[in-house]
């Protein structure tokens, strides 16, 4: 076991407590000039960096999830069950996140200059969102479903791109794939398999650089907002506890809410004897933050301790680590609506429920590995037309919050498991007593 302070999530906490304290002292001791020359870039890289796997990540673990169905033609029906079960739990998730946000309001706690100092600095991307916004607004009703089918994949893929035309080519690519006899689509499969596991490994890089990407993002953010008024940094620290809070709240809600329903209706699990058999899983889930590093724990607690039958827990987990991501999606949706409302956009109906569709999808994308859920952020906020940079807003709290949503990532898995074991008749009896 590495000593606490050589584990990333401590380092990261750590960055994020010396970005805010360096970003405080430098709003009093004067050093914010230095601050915004020299740290705040070294925060630009970091997100540069997220940005420019988010759409190799895209791609890649889509194509897998997408043709790794293939496999369980035989099993159709279960597939069928559980990636429906899959998708209701998600969209119940973000409907809770969506509740959760707009009743808290977190962001509204900045005071509305805070707000618009915040947009003027994302300006150039503020003045296209605007424009864009614009846009859509004089467009026909169809049109988000014309903005879905790229014309050229190249162009959906740069710079000014759009993430929702990756995912819709990556979902296409997969079912094209599937469709073709399975020796001539192996090689694509393989290229993607191994494309994917690369990627994931890049994101671990990524990750090595947090620590200080989040101190310089953090101590960046506090410069560029206090200026000569610390009050300021004062207000986006309140307006990032409640929105830490709003994501906290709606996982328990969630947990509470729609896994108990979910063992109401499809077992008779009491969810307390359910998390005391997954604890372990839980936990780790929480320390990793990463679902697919847990999903060998998670089957080993579902099938000797929950009782599923490994017909269906070698099944539902491993697709699951992959596309059902409850917490993921949950955070997507309030930190969507977090980043609006301290940049003072207000989100119409339409692009709330823009949310919960791009929310679904981009949790569907999400690698199970840590920070996946905040890349995948961007097509959540492309889609809404909301600034990408207002990530670097909520960037800092991220890591807490993403093993927070891992543990509830890895609880749907599991919870979803035992909904298929019993409509299969394949839930036996659950053992509690050998920790
Ligand atoms: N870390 C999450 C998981 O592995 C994904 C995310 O970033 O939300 O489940």
């Amino acid at each position: 076991m590495k000593k606490w302070y050589k584990q990333l999530h401590w380092q990261i906490i750590i960055g994020l407590v010396l970005g805010l304290i360096w970003g405080l002292a430098a709003s009093v001791l004067g050093f914010s000039a230095f601050t915004i020359d020299f740290i705040k870039p070294i925060g630009t890289i970091f997100i540069n960096l997220l940005k420019l796997i988010a759409v190799p990540l895209v791609l890649a673990s889509l194509v897998v999830g997408v043709t790794s169905l293939n496999d369980m033609a035989k099993l159709s029906r279960m597939g069928g069950k559980t990636v429906g079960i899959y998708i209701i739990t998600t969209i119940f998730a973000i409907t809770i996140g969506l509740a959760v946000v707009n009743i808290l309001q977190p962001g509204d706690f900045l005071p509305p200059e805070t707000q618009q100092e915040l947009m003027s600095s994302y300006e150039g991307n503020v003045e296209g969102s605007t424009q864009t916004a614009q846009q859509v607004l004089d467009r026909s009703p169809l049109s988000f479903f014309v903005d879905i089918v790229p014309e050229n994949f190249f162009s959906a893929a740069s710079d000014n791109g759009n993430m929702l035309q990756v995912v819709f080519f990556a979902i296409l690519l997969g079912i094209g794939i599937i469709q073709i006899p399975i020796e001539k689509g192996r090689p694509l499969i393989n290229f993607f398999d191994s494309l994917n596991d690369v990627i994931i490994k890049i994101v671990d890089l990524i990750m090595l650089l947090a620590p200080y990407g989040v101190f310089a993002l953090m101590a960046g953010v506090i410069v560029d907002l206090a200026g000569d008024d610390l009050g300021q940094a004062l207000n986006l620290l309140g307006a990032l506890g409640w929105y830490s809070a709003a994501v906290l709240i709606g996982l328990l809600l969630h947990v509470l809410i729609v896994y108990s329903s979910l063992f109401k209706i499809f077992s008779k699990m009491k969810l307390r004897d359910f998390f005391k058999a997954i604890q372990p899983a839980v936990l780790l889930g929480f320390s990793t933050s990463s679902s697919s590093a847990t999903l060998p724990v998670t089957m080993e607690r579902v099938e000797n301790n929950v009782g599923v039958d490994e017909e269906v827990s070698s099944f539902v987990l491993p697709i699951g680590a992959t596309i059902n991501m409850d917490g993921t999606s949950l955070y997507q949706a309030v930190a969507a609506v977090f980043i609006a409302q301290a940049l003072g956009l207000d989100l119409s109906i339409a692009q709330q429920l823009t949310i919960v569709l791009t929310a679904t999808l981009a949790s569907i994308g999400s690698a199970g590995v840590p920070g996946a859920g905040i890349i995948m952020l961007v097509i959540v906020l492309q889609a809404i037309q909301v600034p990408v940079e207002g990530i670097a807003l909520i960037l800092g709290v991220d890591r807490i919050l993403d093993m927070c949503r891992t543990a509830v990532n890895i609880t749907g898995d599991a919870a979803v498991s035992v909904a298929v074991a019993y409509t299969e008749g394949l839930l036996g009896e659950m053992h509690l007593d050998d920790d």
